[in-house]
């Protein structure tokens, strides 16, 4: 964060594109030609290894390329070399990520072939300005070697100086440009609040406060109507390759529409608290089956089923992630704490309750009778209190939840 006021922060645009009709076949053969050179590198690399133990690098595969282009190998030479470049990095980020892995001794698998249908990413490294063009109702892309692609945001585009990277996607039917933004912004107001949050199936997000943010409602039924309907279908039948876009299309939805509903309600609880106290969920381990093993079998399975759906539906990982990186824009404090017993423990008294499956707990112990999901979140904040350090957030300054003034902050869990 800068020191006047200003801080830098990425901001991402994403765009539906038009192209001609030739345009869309010039867009095949260079997708073609990049996926080409996308496995020979792959070749390359594992040759290269087993014949002589050498490990390729990123930029000895790019000094490859130069050769290729020359040589204008695959039609690479005719086209500019950010995608291709592009390419090259993806390969070289399995590579890492595979590697990664492998040190942490973990089972990756080792980075495979890929076939055209996989290959739907173009990256378009080193950039100029001049890549986006303003042309009154939409932009154009200019590649070389690329077609006209006329790019329709529904917002005004900032200065493409600042633009940091481009992107290419290919959806369905559709090509989509995304575009990441460096931008300076007017820094976040202080905020002196702080707020804990409960994540649930029932409610998406209780905050301390007793605000709750509603779940995200899948329209199940007609997705399950859209995946019977690619079941019924013959293998590589056109209709089938219809039905499989048109579910495609379904969950595409669902997911931007969820995702934008994330992206208001993090923004709102970013701007107003200046602590923000989550559960460190492994979602992992929380949706895992309960089905057992043949000796063993597990219990309720078709219902923990359907939960671990519901779950996965929620897509919590997306909130946190949104959370975590808006806090640091607004240099606001977050902290994940360990979520054991905080559903449990009464956040007046510390006595421990077994709450089921009832929305309201009750405390044998001193009487208190609240939301479950608000009570989970009061314990939250009072852990991340503890856990951001008494010289940024002193326990007195700690704000109780209105109605609950004078909660006190207990040790617990961390
Ligand atoms: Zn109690």
């Amino acid at each position: 964060m800068c020191d006047n006021g200003i801080v830098l922060v990425h901001s991402s645009v994403t765009a539906r594109c038009k192209l001609s009709p030739a345009g869309y076949e010039r867009m095949f053969r260079i997708r073609r030609s990049l996926n080409r050179l996308y496995n020979d590198s792959l070749e390359e690399r594992k040759r290269a290894y087993q014949e002589r133990k050498q490990k390729l690098s990123f930029y000895d595969q790019c000094k490859v390329l130069t050769k290729l282009r020359q040589s204008n190998e695959h039609g690479l030479g005719s086209i500019a070399v950010g995608p291709a470049r592009g390419m090259l990095k993806r390969l070289d980020q399995a590579f890492k990520s595979f590697f990664r892995r492998v040190k942490v001794g973990q089972k990756p698998g080792y980075p495979r072939f890929r076939a055209l249908a996989r290959c739907v990413t173009i990256d378009v490294t080193s950039i100029r300005p001049s890549v986006l063009r303003d042309c009154g109702t939409y932009y154009a892309i200019r590649i070389k070697g690329f077609p006209r692609i006329q790019c329709y945001p529904s917002q005004t585009l900032p200065d493409s100086r600042q633009l940091q990277s481009l992107r290419l996607t290919l959806r369905g039917r559709h090509w989509h440009a995304s575009m990441v933004y460096q931008l300076e912004q007017a820094a976040t107001e202080p905020a002196t609040a702080a707020t804990g949050i409960d994540v649930g199936v029932r409610k998406r997000m209780t905050l301390s406060n007793g605000k709750t943010y509603k779940p995200h409602k899948r329209n199940w039924k007609r997705m399950r109507k859209a995946q019977r309907a690619v079941a019924r279908c013959q293998k590589r039948s056109q209709t089938r390759r219809k039905r499989v876009a048109r579910l495609a299309r379904y969950r595409r939805r669902e997911f931007v529409s969820q995702r934008n509903a994330l992206h208001r309600a993090t923004t709102e609880i970013v701007r107003s608290y200046g602590l923000i106290a989550v559960e460190r969920l492994k979602v992992v381990n929380l949706t895992r089956s309960a089905k057992g093993t043949e000796e063993a079998p597990g219990t309720n399975v078709n219902a923990k089923a359907g939960l671990n759906r519901e779950i996965l539906s929620q897509n919590w990982s997306l909130l946190f992630s949104q959370l975590e990186y808006k806090a640091e824009w607004a240099g606001r404090e977050y902290v994940e704490v360990d979520p054991k017993h905080t559903s449990q423990d009464c956040h007046r008294c510390g006595a421990r309750n077994h709450p089921k499956r009832s929305e309201t707990y009750r405390c044998a112990a001193c009487g208190l009778t609240m939301d479950r999901d608000q009570n989970a979140a009061i314990n939250i904040l009072a852990a991340g209190v503890l856990a951001a350090g008494a010289s940024t957030w002193a326990v007195t300054s700690c704000v109780a939840p209105e109605p609950y003034a004078g909660t006190s902050i207990r040790k617990f869990g961390i």
